[in-house]
């Protein structure tokens, strides 16, 4: 399966079919859904829809697969495997780009060195802690007198069902099935409806280095009462890991209530941006840009709330205008774009229900606010302009609630204590980005932010040995690094009388 990664549109004549990948086969079923470009509304491919028989046959398979070997593999046999997923991806890279850019609109630039760069990452940065990860050790002295050592062994969980969003297809999606391969489960994985293509084509790389079959299971489909709602209530799955929506989250953990299955939640957020009058003011403005309209907003990290110190407030609000308007607003296909569309129709009518809101919240519309006209097929597509909004107060909605889309309030403050105690009054808990040159000030603050992720200076930085996961609603558990080995694998403590 190849995308194109020219001419204005990724559609071709003939649209493939994007099929599940079950127990070591391609595997197609009797319904399929459309997969639509977010840049002019064509249609991309056809994708399979697996019913529930689908998911117990991949369940099965990988049922199977564990008990067929996979589970006692040692880890230097499954880190070289990693490897060799991470060769397969590399070896027809832009493949993978030309698919992730087809499916989100996303500038291919930002496909090559982050989404399938990280994808690789992901594989190689689990193979290297699988094989280095050591195991805890204790002398015991009991109250009897006797001694006694305590040592941790780990097992796989089992199989593993995966869920991921369409906002980072290939990294949120290989962020879980690499730990989660590298502990020695097996998987059942679906990627989000809208973005199915990178994870298809991981299937093909899975089966052409030979990976056993099972081990990998990918099915296609949509979330509730669908192939996903089916995978969280299947009885044969031993731990669920989800990213997505943190209503999606508590439909989920409900779902899973009866099983007692291990869950790990990487939810929404609504996080903040807080700049000190004392910070590097281009480098603040730099940051905040990046971090509120990377990705067209739509990543889980982006700041939608920025608070600003008031000295620096009109300066610092009129700065990020003039940056957002620079913005390059276009199809991925053309040169220097620098934001594509949102994901679909569907979620920029939400994206827009925001923009009427702020207005009838009392909005002050900075820049933005409004869909870009081409005057060509781009106007079948899913754009928004980067939007600022100043003026709201703290409890708006467009203030507290995720919209995930390229858009920022701009609010004044006057105290470090307030400031904390605002960004710190939300539902959310996922990131937060401090700005200051006041080192003590940076550390300070970012001990009393109620968040998973705080950068100081920094934004979206992200080394994969370091917990990843928020609080509140925007998450349950850690991934990442050892966080991400402990999810993944069962612990035993074994306890021995030596004296
Ligand atoms: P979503 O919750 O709508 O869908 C995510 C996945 O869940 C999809 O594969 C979908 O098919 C599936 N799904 C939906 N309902 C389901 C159900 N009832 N049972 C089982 N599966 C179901 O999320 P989205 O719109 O794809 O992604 C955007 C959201 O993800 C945003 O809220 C964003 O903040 C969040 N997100 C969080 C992180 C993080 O690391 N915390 C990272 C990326 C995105």
């Amino acid at each position: 399966m190849t995308f194109e990664t020219t001419g204005t549109s990724a559609a071709r004549r003939e649209p493939r079919l994007l099929r599940h990948y079950i127990d070591g086969e391609f595997v197609a079923g009797a319904a399929a859904f459309d997969d639509l470009s977010p840049v002019d509304g064509s249609l991309i491919a056809r994708v399979c829809e697996a019913d529930a028989a689908a998911v117990d046959r991949a369940v099965l398979a990988a049922r199977a697969a564990q008990r067929a070997g996979w589970g006692t593999t040692t880890p230097a046999q499954r880190a070289d495997w990693l490897h060799r997923i991470a060769d397969g991806i590399q070896a027809r890279f832009e493949d993978f780009v030309a698919a992730e850019v087809a499916d989100t609109g996303r500038p291919l630039v930002q496909a090559r060195t982050l989404d399938i760069a990280r994808g690789i990452a992901n594989f190689r940065t689990f193979a290297d802690l699988v094989r280095t990860a050591h195991s805890e050790f204790f002398e015991t002295h009991a109250a009897d007198g006797s001694e006694l050592i305590n040592y941790v062994t780990r097992k796989p969980l089992g199989v593993v069902g995966i869920i991921s969003p369409w906002n980072l297809p290939m990294l949120l999606f290989t962020w879980k099935v690499a730990p989660a391969l590298a502990m020695g489960n097996c998987v059942v994985a679906k990627p989000s409806e809208e973005t199915p293509a990178t994870a298809t084509l991981l299937a093909e790389v899975m089966h052409e280095i030979g990976l056993p079959r099972g081990v990998f299971n990918l099915i296609h489909g949509h979330g509730p009462n669908a192939a996903g709602e089916f995978l969280t209530r299947h009885q044969g799955i031993d731990a669920i890991t989800f990213t997505g929506e943190s209503r999606t989250g508590s439909a989920i953990m409900k779902a899973v209530a009866d099983g007692v299955k291990d869950i790990s939640f990487e939810l929404g957020g609504k996080n903040a941006a807080v700049v000190f009058a004392d910070a590097d003011f281009d480098a603040a403005v730099e940051g905040v840009l990046k971090s509120s309209f990377t990705n067209a907003g739509q990543v889980c990290l982006c700041s939608e709330r920025v608070y600003v110190e008031r000295p620096i407030f009109e300066r610092f609000v009129a700065a990020l205008k003039d940056k957002a308007e620079a913005i390059k607003v276009g199809s991925p296909y053309e040169e220097g774009t620098t934001m594509g569309p949102l994901i679909s129709q569907g979620h920029r009518e939400k994206v827009l229900s925001y923009f009427r809101l702020a207005v009838e919240e009392g909005a002050t519309v900075v820049t933005g606010g409004k869909v870009p006209t081409f005057g060509d097929a781009r106007d079948q597509g899913a754009f928004v302009s980067p939007t600022i909004w100043t003026g709201l107060p703290d409890t708006a909605r467009c203030v507290t609630e995720e919209v995930f889309g390229p858009v920022c309030h701009i609010a004044p403050f006057d105290s470090e204590d307030e400031v904390i105690g605002r960004v710190n009054d939300s539902a959310y808990g996922l990131a937060a980005s401090i700005w200051t040159t006041r080192l003590e000030r940076g550390h300070r603050v970012a001990r009393q932010i109620e968040t998973g992720i705080v950068w100081v200076n920094a934004w979206f930085v992200r080394d994969l040995r370091t917990p990843f996961g928020g609080t509140k609603l925007s998450g349950l558990g850690r991934e990442g690094g050892r966080h991400s080995l402990d999810f993944y694998s069962e612990l035993t403590n074994v306890c021995v009388r030596i004296a």
